[in-house]
């Protein structure tokens, strides 16, 4: 190797050490492979076959980056997809799909959602061993990435990861003008949480939560997004659909919540529902869904409130300050 080589690999590997995110780590994975000489196309998914999956959905569910908001994303990919996920070989390979050369990137030991790299095309020798120590680079970051957006104690997203997904949603819908479903953001609240921890004390309060986030797991649909938002407050993005079908999947969740046994006994859950429009900040979403959950909580708790836009006064243009 000489110095230019190495040069070359210091300078793309730095380039991965430089995101700081999960999002852009995968952005910038893709955009680097791309520029490889004989690199055709450069794909990537996560992979989830969850074990509590409901009986309609496929074996392998697969959410593509950037996201797709499909229900049961499939494309052209899938039976190579589930060929590899079946085989479950860690690491980066080398392999044919249907006479055509295709480089693998798979990252499947310890780690929700499992990650594939798919690549179309053939390297040479040399662009293979940079392609496997970029692999191992972004392998390790994957995981970093994932201790740090990811709440411990259900493993669900936290707040920290909302505003970039939210904004990837809004892209989704920037120049779909014609689109006539939406996005939905719902904040959710357990009613009444403190008794639980005053009753009962603090490991089963964390107990109660963590039931509570594997019924958002069943209950929502693997296109929607969930994120543990706060102390016994979570989040979900409900995508594509409208405002009837996102109400139904927040009374089917509210009923459900009354229905299940936590360790703790019967609980029950308050909601608040607002569409997400793409040009709007990001801040008045979530204001305007706690404003809908503060409803919700002084009707009585255990309902739902769907809100569109905020109740409060928009402020006096001599209020507002300018940074
Ligand atoms: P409301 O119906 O108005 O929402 O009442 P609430 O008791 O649920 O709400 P409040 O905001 O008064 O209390 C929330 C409680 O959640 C207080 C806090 O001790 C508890 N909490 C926050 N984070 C955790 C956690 O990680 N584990 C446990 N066990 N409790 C938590
Ligand atoms: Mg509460
Ligand atoms: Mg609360």
């Amino acid at each position: 190797m000489n110095y230019q080589d190495l040069e070359t690999a210091f300078t793309l590997s730095a380039r991965l050490l430089e995101s700081s995110n999960y999002h852009d780590l995968t952005r910038s994975l893709i955009e680097q492979l791309q520029t490889f000489d004989g690199v055709e196309e450069v794909f990537s998914y996560e992979i989830l076959a969850r074990q509590d999956k409901k009986p309609d959905e496929p074996d392998i569910l697969v959410r593509r980056f950037p996201m797709s908001l499909d229900e049961n994303y499939i494309d052209d990919n899938h039976e190579i997809i589930r060929t590899i996920a079946f085989e479950g070989k860690q690491g980066v390979s080398f392999t044919h799909f249907d006479n055509a050369p295709h480089i693998l990137i798979y990252i499947c030991e310890h780690t929700v959602p499992e990650r594939l790299v798919l690549i179309k095309g053939e390297v040479s020798p040399y662009d293979a061993e940079l392609i496997r120590g970029l692999a191992l680079i972004y392998e390790r970051q994957v995981k970093m990435f994932d201790t740090k957006e990811r709440d411990p104690l259900t493993l669900l997203n936290n707040r920290q990861t909302l505003p970039i997904t939210l904004n990837q949603v809004m892209d989704f819908y920037r120049g779909r003008e014609e689109e006539t479903y939406k996005s939905w953001v719902a904040v959710l609240d357990i009613d009444h949480f403190k008794s639980i921890n005053d009753n009962f004390g603090h490991l089963y309060g964390d107990e109660v939560l963590i039931h509570f986030a594997n019924l958002m797991k069943r209950e929502f649909r693997y296109s929607d997004f969930l994120f543990r938002y706060g102390g016994e407050e979570f989040l979900v993005i409900i995508n594509r659909t409208d405002s009837a079908g996102a109400e139904k999947a927040l009374e089917r969740f509210r009923e459900c919540v009354e229905q299940y046994d936590f360790p703790s006994g019967q609980i029950t859950v308050s909601i608040g529902c607002t569409p997400i429009s793409p040009d709007q900040p990001i801040s008045n979403i979530i204001e305007i869904a706690d404003e809908a959950l503060y409803t919700s909580k002084s009707s009585g708790r255990n309902c739902i409130t769907m809100q569109t836009e905020s109740n409060k006064a928009a402020p006096e243009e001599s209020e507002v300050e300018l940074f």
